[in-house]
């Protein structure tokens, strides 16, 4: 494949951009990979793995690059979009990878000078794993990469961008930022404050211990430790930066929880196997639309052989 950009500022070290890079490494699609990470160590391990250069400072990993990408947590966006804006060559793309659009939209956006295109974007993919170690050219593939560009987008400035991103292996959606955060609401962060719940929950359980939990996890139980295990930092910015679509949904799944609760109680049994039918239903369209597979275990050992679980973020 030929090369996209000439020269890539990965902007943050972790899972996200280290699989970008080595998957443009592997496809030739970027002249030069500059990066930047907080840590000295994340700095050097990147070098290592997947960078062909880092540099001291944001400001420094900018310049001259025609692709910016932010890879940093949400909530650190926008203070890296000022630090580099001055930095930022005219006619660059910055975009990010941020799983909240809104928030991150309003804290970059006012700082990027004209001439200086931003399209936000965010890939749906990932691992409970993160750090410059983490990372691998395949994360992408098959999966879902939105972007919600603003309506005034230079077209070209899009189709580039669109080009690298389904050359990484994605697929790409375009849609507006707050249907965007009601998507990821329903479909990644609620389920994610489910699992966080179901496994402290667990661990309020004195009644069972905590070895009978361990031994017997495979009900279950051990798929929610696995989504509870993400990066506690990543999750803690979603959480307060999505506040209102994640507010919105758990509503819902809360008036849903009551409806399965009385049935319950009631004995509905057929309530009960409706439900259920339809929920399987809606698996079975995840299948059917490749986003996982039929392997019994969630896929587990399909996911282990290539090296990541694939999940949804
Ligand atoms: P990660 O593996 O934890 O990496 C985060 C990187 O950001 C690290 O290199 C870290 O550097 C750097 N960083 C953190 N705070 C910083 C600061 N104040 N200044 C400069 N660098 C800083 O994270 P990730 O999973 O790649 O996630 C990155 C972004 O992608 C997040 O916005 C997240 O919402 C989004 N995303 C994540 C997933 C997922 O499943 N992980 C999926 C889709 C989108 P140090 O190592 O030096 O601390």
């Amino acid at each position: 494949m030929a090369v996209i950009y000439n020269r890539v500022a990965l902007i943050g070290l972790g899972l996200i951009a280290g699989s970008m890079a080595h998957a443009m490494r592997a496809a030739g699609l970027a002249g030069e990979i500059v990066g930047y990470a907080r840590s000295a160590e994340t700095r050097a391990i990147a070098r290592d793995l997947f960078c062909d250069r880092v540099t001291e400072t944001a400001a420094e990993a900018v310049v001259g690059a025609d692709l910016v990408v932010l890879a940093v947590p949400v909530g650190v966006m926008g203070e890296i979009a000022a630090e580099i804006a001055p930095h930022l060559a005219p006619g660059a793309t910055v975009t990010d990878v941020g799983s909240v659009k809104g928030a991150v939209v309003e804290a970059v956006g006012p700082h990027l000078p004209a001439g200086v295109h931003f399209i936000p974007g965010h890939p749906m993919a990932g691992t409970e794993y993160s750090g410059p170690r983490s990372g691998f050219a395949t994360l992408f593939q098959n999966r879902w990469w939105l972007l919600t560009p603003p309506e005034d987008t230079d077209p070209a400035a899009l189709a580039r961008l669109r080009e690298l991103v389904e050359s990484l292996g994605a697929r790409v959606d375009t849609m507006d930022v707050a249907h965007h955060d009601l998507v990821v609401a329903v479909v990644s962060h609620v389920p994610h404050a489910i699992a966080y719940t179901m496994v402290g929950v667990a661990d309020h359980m004195r009644r069972v211990s905590q070895s009978e939990i361990i031994k017997y996890s495979a009900a279950g139980f051990r798929d929610f430790t696995r989504i509870a295990a993400s990066d506690p930092v990543m999750w803690r910015d979603v959480f307060l930066s999505n506040r209102e679509a994640v507010l919105d949904i758990l509503g819902r799944f809360a008036e849903e929880l009551f409806v399965l609760q009385r049935a319950i109680r009631m004995g509905d049994g057929e309530h009960l196997h409706a439900y259920f039918s339809r929920t399987r239903a809606i698996r079975r369209g995840i299948i059917e639309a490749g986003q996982d597979t039929s392997a019994p275990d969630f896929g587990r050992s399909v996911d282990q052989a290539a090296g990541a679980s694939g999940n949804v973020r």
